[in-house]
């Protein structure tokens, strides 16, 4: 079904305004003074660049790019780079926002930032796309750097963009500087565990959010919505774990089956036929019904705001395990509240991946590689203090988990700015 997008719901899927709304709620309930608002409103830095490169047919061509840091306060900044025709300094800038807050809940020792080139990379051949990380990189080179700021993969840059900025970045510092970027490849500095990591950290919760319900993964039915890198990875490792994962949803269909799928048979049926659809180890269903099945965990890991105020009462999962960021409205929270969903907010439930980003930059600094085991023991621990420090605070202050995690956050946040003190 496709929902017409009235003025009202344009402005409830909108991902900045919800931010702001649950900042502003975060906020008023800390009763944060006003000066302090004001400073976590805006970014420390916004760096817009102008990037000529020489194309492959000998044209030059001139794209635009931006470095956002929302903080420093907490130490450096940390977030993506993303290439895409709509990216806008509007967006950067709120992600860069988002990633304080996510850093700050899962307490490692990052700000937020965030990048983007505006720029079309199917258009792009690798020597462009080469070309124009290279100049995007030299170009903001006077604010990155292991103690100021990281970058990381986004939408449309991966592991050999991060291989670029890195060598770039090294070339001009005549070191090689692995901790510039995270996301490398394993062999360039890159951590074990990192592909499986937010996903990983979906299931960590999850299974902490089961204790409180006092159910086993073995009694505990799981939907997916997404079989990309989160979704898959959360169904492979949470099947390996016993839940039985009875539905999977993707963008062109559904596949259910109430005994469990088999997750690995589907990831080799998904790859040999490019399609989830066809499975023989299961029935086929409506996608937009299978978000209703009565279950006890749902795991959004697609795409934002596909829980809104039309849709988030016909759920009927006892957990919603947020694997995307912003799959749910601020409307839509009260709703799920109402009912007595149980939420893991994104900033908490998808945070495994940044976390082994900081573990990628720690190895890096220390030039000593640890095993997969470690990473994943060294993930769990911070995947559960977090979620016991948000869920604990929540009930505390009578809010929902998502307030809570904001709470958590600013408050770590708005720490940090008034012990350093405004300099001069
Ligand atoms: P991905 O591209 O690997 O996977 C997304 C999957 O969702 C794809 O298989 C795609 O076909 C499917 N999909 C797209 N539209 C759909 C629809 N309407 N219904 C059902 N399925 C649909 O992306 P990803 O890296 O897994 O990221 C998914 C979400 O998680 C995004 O919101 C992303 O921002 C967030 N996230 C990712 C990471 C990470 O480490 N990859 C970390 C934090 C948050």
């Amino acid at each position: 079904m496709i929902l017409e997008a009235t003025p009202s719901l344009a402005n409830e899927t909108n991902p900045w305004l919800a931010a702001a709304a649950r900042f502003d709620e975060a906020a008023e309930r800390l009763g944060l003074d006003e000066g302090l608002q004001k400073v976590l409103r805006t970014s420390t830095m916004e760096l817009t660049v102008h990037i000529p490169v020489v194309l492959d047919d000998g044209r030059i061509e001139v794209f635009t790019g931006y470095r956002v840091q929302h903080s420093i306060a907490r130490g450096p900044a940390k977030g993506g780079i993303r290439y895409a025709a709509d990216v806008s300094l509007d967006e950067v800038r709120a992600l860069a926002a988002w990633m304080t807050w996510k850093c700050a809940v899962v307490n490692i020792p990052f700000g937020g930032g965030k990048g983007g080139i505006i720029c079309d990379p199917a258009l792009l051949s690798e020597t462009e796309l080469e070309r124009l990380t290279r100049r995007y990189t030299a170009q903001i080179m006077d604010i990155l750097g292991p103690e100021r700021d990281v970058p990381a993969p986004d939408m449309n840059t991966n592991e050999q963009t991060m291989a670029w900025i890195m060598d770039t970045y090294s070339m001009h510092h005549r070191k090689t500087t692995t901790a510039v970027v995270t996301g490398k490849p394993l062999d360039l500095g890159g951590s074990r565990g990192r592909p499986e990591a937010t996903g990983r950290g979906c299931m960590f919760v999850t299974l902490e959010a089961l204790r409180r319900f006092g159910l086993k993964p073995a009694d505990t039915s799981v939907v997916i919505q997404g079989f990309g890198n989160v979704g898959g990875m959360a169904a492979k490792l949470m099947a390996a774990a016993g839940f039985r994962i009875v539905s999977i949803i993707e963008w062109d269909g559904a596949v259910y089956n109430s005994s469990g799928l088999d997750i690995a048979a589907l990831m080799k049926h998904r790859h040999d036929t490019g399609s989830i659809l066809g499975f023989p180890g299961a029935e086929e269903i409506d996608r937009d019904e299978a978000m209703y099945l009565d279950c006890d965990v749902l795991l959004p890991a697609a795409k934002e705001n596909v829980i809104t105020s039309q849709n988030a009462a016909r759920l009927r999962a006892k957990i919603l395990c947020e694997g995307a960021n912003g799959p749910t409205t601020h409307e839509a929270d009260r709703i799920l509240a109402d009912k007595g969903i149980f939420v893991i907010p994104d900033i908490l439930a998808n945070a495994g991946g940044v976390t082994v980003s900081y573990f990628e930059w720690v190895q890096d600094r220390q030039g000593y590689f640890w095993n997969e085991k470690l990473v994943n023991d060294r993930l769990e621990e911070i995947m559960v203090d977090s979620f016991r420090d948000i869920v604990g605070y929540a009930e505390k202050h009578n809010v929902n988990n998502r307030i809570g995690a904001y709470m958590v956050a600013l408050d770590r946040v708005a720490f940090a700015i008034r012990t350093r003190g405004l300099y001069a």
